[in-house]
């Protein structure tokens, strides 16, 4: 047996699948053999047509016709001559000679102002990409598509990755690098695989081991496990079972304190199919839809009417239940190829979220006319993540009612009163907490990003993992400013974070007065389960001491001894 760092709950048992990904960095090299390098280039190219073909084959409608397009660029002989010609006169390397003969002809219909040769230009680096990606034998392993059961080791798993993974094969995730607050680690809690992390060398360790079993809660992994280890895993799993039949009797009801006040409890979503387990719980609406990984999921940008049709699917599916669609928060630990993002050297305070939106406005608009008009069917919000200062938010208020507008024009139908709110993520917007409640319409906290901001650790930098806590003093303090300048403006404040779904932290949350929980669908009817035995007194007078404390252990110490 092998130890690590449980990051998702669950027993897991499957056949080892390693993912190893290779430094992806283009080097320029002098090739000592042309025809060779040319060879390569040839084989990816084509083996990248085939691809193409077999999507075009299983595909219909409009993206049927975008792969035929694709086809026809990928096929002609202009696109690939000058990277043969960089190969054969310069002698590069077939990764460099791709990258740079791409890049020329992209540039040139860039500099043609004209939105047809813009989308070319992006269709073109997206074939660049998948040329360079095969070069790379990056794509050897489709994650889209595993075998039954399959448990996914790896090195490091980025969120683009997982949010490819064909969830329903897969029985657990095991990595050498990752965060409790990666988004990874987050997307396999939210479909429940178990996730352990912190396993060194992990490829040596796994390269001759076929079968495993996992305890995601306690980081136990079993080698090709003997049958007395098979059974006590079992065991686990079958407890974990019947806890879940108990909470059925927490389905369909409101969630209420005992002394009768009553909170809203919401579930996150990344996907328009995580919805069944949204309906599922009988989660009172939708308090996060993070739109990115329809992004992430895509091949190219989502259109708009792509977006429309699947945040429609959501407020439709939510039957008048809130749905708060939040915008594209990209960047941090959120790649999305096609976008080609500078690399940056501290990508979470760099440009990503709200501000990559509102330096590419169009790209914006696309997005918030699609949330508007699927507005029209359901009880839809928007959400705008990452805002760090009142002009952000006027910004994006002045670019909302210019897509109301353009929707007037054409007699589009919305909900004429959405409300939009934010998301304080941010020390600065939560100190001024009151001062934004004037001018939005409800608040969600997003304590994933606020203590990484508040306390200067990286969410998914395991090293300093022990920093990153959310019982520091100064973070009860900033959850608390925001909750109170929300009341004062008359506004309401969510918690979409994963502290929102944290056994400990919910007394103080009731306490504090919060309106409404958001969280992984699994953990929606355990939390009512606790906050119907919660008495609101008891919660506020526990918020009056640990207010006043010092230090992260006291404040942590005091919650876990906190009573029902
Ligand atoms: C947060 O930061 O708490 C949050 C909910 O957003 P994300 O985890 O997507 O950054
Ligand atoms: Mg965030």
């Amino acid at each position: 047996m092998i130890k690590g760092k449980g990051i998702s709950k669950g027993v897991g048992f499957g056949k080892v699948l390693i993912v190893e990904k290779q430094d992806r960095k283009i080097k320029k090299e002098i090739a000592e053999n042309i025809e060779k390098e040319l060879q390569r280039f040839k084989i990816a190219l084509e083996e990248v047509q085939k691809d193409i073909e077999e999507t075009m084959e299983k595909s219909s409608g409009t993206e049927k016709e975008i792969m035929t397009a694709y086809l026809m660029l990928v096929q002609d002989p202009t696109l690939t001559i000058e990277t043969e010609n960089l190969i054969k006169n310069s002698k590069y390397n077939a990764e460099y000679a791709t990258e740079e003969g791409f890049d020329k002809i992209v540039k040139m219909f860039e500099k043609i102002e004209d939105n047809y040769m813009a989308e070319r230009a992006r269709d073109i680096k997206d074939i660049k990409n998948k040329i360079i990606a095969k070069l790379f034998n990056e794509d050897n392993i489709n994650l889209s598509q595993l075998p039954e059961k399959t448990i996914i080791v790896a090195k490091e798993l980025t969120t683009s990755d997982t949010a490819k993974l064909d969830f329903k094969n897969v029985s657990g995730i095991i990595t050498e690098i990752g965060g409790v607050n990666s988004h990874t680690a987050i997307m396999a809690r939210t479909h429940s695989i178990p996730f352990i992390t912190e396993i060194y060398k992990i490829t040596e360790v796994f390269n001759d081991v076929e079968y495993i079993g996992m305890n995601g809660s306690n980081g136990e992994i079993y080698l090709n496990p003997s049958k007395d280890e098979e059974n006590k895993l079992l065991e686990i799993q079958r407890k974990i079972f019947e806890e879940n039949n108990e909470l059925e009797k927490y389905k369909n009801i409101e969630t209420i304190t005992k002394d009768g006040f009553k909170v809203e409890l919401l579930s996150n979503i990344g996907i328009p199919s995580d919805i069944n387990k949204v309906l599922d719980c009988t989660a009172e609406g939708i308090g996060l839809f993070r739109t990115e990984f329809l992004y992430m999921d895509s091949k190219q940008m989502p259109t708009e009417e792509e977006q429309f049709f699947a945040y429609k699917e959501v407020a439709e599916k939510m039957q008048g239940k809130p749905v708060i669609i939040r915008t594209l928060d990209v960047g941090g630990d959120k790649e999305i190829k096609y976008l080609n993002l500078p690399k940056e050297e501290n990508p979470f305070l760099g440009y990503r979220a709200i501000r990559l939106c509102l330096d590419n406005i169009e790209m914006f608009k696309i997005q918030i006319r699609a949330i508007l008009k699927a507005s029209a069917y359901g009880n839809v919000f928007i959400m705008i993540p990452m805002i760090s200062s009142i002009e952000e938010l006027r910004r994006t208020k002045e670019i909302v009612e210019q897509c109301k507008n353009e929707l007037n024009e054409k007699n589009i139908p919305y909900k004429k009163d959405i409300k939009l709110g934010i998301m304080v993520e941010i020390p600065s917007t939560a100190i001024m907490a009151e001062k934004f409640a004037k001018e939005c319409d409800f608040f969600s906290i997003g304590t994933n990003d606020l203590i990484q901001y508040t306390v200067a650790v990286e969410r998914g930098n395991e090293k300093i993992a022990g920093l990153y806590s959310k019982y520091h003093p100064a973070v009860i303090k900033l959850i608390k400013c925001t909750i109170d300048g929300a009341h004062k403006e008359g506004i309401f404040c969510g918690m979409c974070g994963e502290v929102a779904g944290d056994s400990k932290f919910i007394p103080l949350l009731i306490g504090m007065g919060l309106d409404e929980f958001s969280m992984n669908s699994n953990k929606v009817l355990q939390t009512r389960k606790l906050i119907t035995q919660l008495d609101r007194n008891e919660c506020e007078k526990l918020v009056q001491e640990v207010i006043n404390m010092t230090s992260s252990q006291e404040v942590k110490d005091r919650m876990e001894k906190f009573k029902k």
